[in-house]
């Protein structure tokens, strides 16, 4: 019988890598916190409603994408394309708004999506998140973009492009919709039939489209279609990024096609990830997302970003943890030590040290280079005189020093080892 493998478009997370995703969702953490966004957790599935309204009817994700099933009461249910909509969801239906504005939170989870595999897109994968919901400030949206961009900085990755852009208010959108209409229509029979249906159904999508990018080069930009207000909104937007002396282009091809978005939406891209995939993350304001969701109207902004894609420029710039020495190994001389080997891990660990026994019958120096290799700091032997002794023989693995002592006392010396002092 051949062995049962991972289904297609899904990873496993293995020792040593699965260091690197803690360490970067730790770090995500974090920076989030420290701009006084708190976690929130909201369910992997949720009503397909959610999605076909929050993520919209109009979308790939959506159309194409969903993971979708029916339970055993026939509800209609999701596993979570993106987490907007349900954080939205989650934070209006407890009234958190009520209570303080904006509520500042994030988060970290699995998303799933049918796309075909390939590298850089998968069926699940994780997205780090925040959301500001309940204030319509350019202030915020520029620190939401500030969260992304110092999130990259604390994980020491280069070489990213922060792309910005402005999608107006909905009166705009109306007009720039009007010009791409005028645009396009002289064109239908240029046009990929995925194309000229979405020209009669929300010509925006027409400027994501790759396989008419010579047309989509030719067409009008959002600019002129904007009101004075929303000019001001977005002047704020960069005004406060080039206070905080973060780098960005302008990109007016960069556009969300939903009419619940408004004003900012801006991407970060890796020059290291390929072609269609090279964006880590993106984002930007929803203020009509609420109501579409059956909430009162509440303005939003906020962010995803790709975890796989960040692993994936870390591993390409030589990016990680620093290595930690943080823990000892503890082993026994002989095979009838290994009680008392147990015992004194188990006192070492009471005392806030990390312990890892280990149980093998091999020679002790192998042993030793063993835990040395597999990053111990220090090898605790417990033997015959030893046991019958209650004390335990401790051996710096740096330096090669080695005493004898009370266990107590060899947790002390060794919580100081461990501390570096
Ligand atoms: P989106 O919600 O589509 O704007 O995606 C935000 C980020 O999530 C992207 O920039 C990617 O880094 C990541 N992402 C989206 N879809 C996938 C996927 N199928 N596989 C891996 N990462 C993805």
């Amino acid at each position: 019988m051949p062995p049962i493998a991972r289904p297609r478009g899904t990873n496993d997370l293995l020792p040593p890598d699965s260091a690197l995703r803690a360490w970067v969702l730790d770090t995500h953490r974090q920076v989030a916190e420290a701009h006084g966004y708190e976690l929130i957790d909201t369910p992997v599935f949720e009503a397909t409603e959610l999605y076909e309204r929050g993520t919209g009817a109009g979308t790939d994700v959506v159309e194409k994408e969903m993971f979708s099933f029916t339970d055993r009461g026939g509800r209609g249910l999701t596993l979570r394309p993106e987490g907007t909509p349900g954080l939205l969801r989650a934070v209006l239906a407890a009234h958190l708004d009520q209570e303080r504005r904006p509520v500042r939170v994030h988060f970290a989870g699995p998303m799933f999506r049918y796309a075909r595999p390939q590298a850089g897109r998968y069926h699940e994968f994780w997205q780090v998140d925040i959301e500001a919901i309940g204030e319509r400030s350019p202030a915020l949206d520029a620190e939401v973009i500030e969260v992304a961009w110092r999130f990259y900085e604390a994980l020491r990755v280069t070489g990213l492009s922060l792309q910005v852009n402005t999608l107006g208010d909905l009166d705009d959108r109306l007009r720039y919709r009007s010009a791409l209409v005028a645009y396009y229509t002289p064109l239908q029979d240029r046009l990929c039939a995925d194309c000229r249906r979405r020209l009669g159904v929300n010509p925006l999508r027409l400027l994501d489209c790759k396989r008419d990018a010579g047309l989509v080069a030719g067409a009008p930009e959002i600019g002129p279609s904007l009101s004075l207000e929303s000019r001001s909104f977005f002047a704020q937007v960069t005004g406060f990024l080039d206070a905080a002396g973060i780098p960005f282009r302008l990109n007016p091809r960069l556009v969300r096609g939903l009419d619940y978005y408004a004003h900012t939406t801006f991407e970060l891209w890796h020059e290291s990830l390929q072609g269609a995939q090279n964006a880590v993350g993106g984002g930007g304001r929803y203020d009509g997302l609420a109501e579409v969701l059956g909430f009162p109207p509440t303005p939003g902004t906020g962010y995803a970003l790709g975890v796989e894609r960040t692993l994936a420029v870390c591993r390409e710039q030589g990016l990680g943890p620093e290595p930690t020495r943080d823990r000892v190994v503890v082993l026994s001389i002989a095979e009838a030590d290994r009680r008392a080997a147990a015992a004194v891990a188990r006192a070492l660990r009471g005392a806030g040290i990390a312990a890892v026994l280990d149980i093998s019958d091999r020679r002790l120096d192998r042993r030793l280079s063993v835990a040395a290799r597999q990053g111990a700091r220090a090898a605790v032997m417990v033997g015959e005189e030893e046991a019958a002794r209650g004390t335990a023989t401790w051996k710096d693995l740096d330096t090669g020093r080695q005493q004898t002592a009370e266990v107590a006392e060899v947790a002390v010396a060794l919580r100081r080892l461990l501390a570096g002092q």
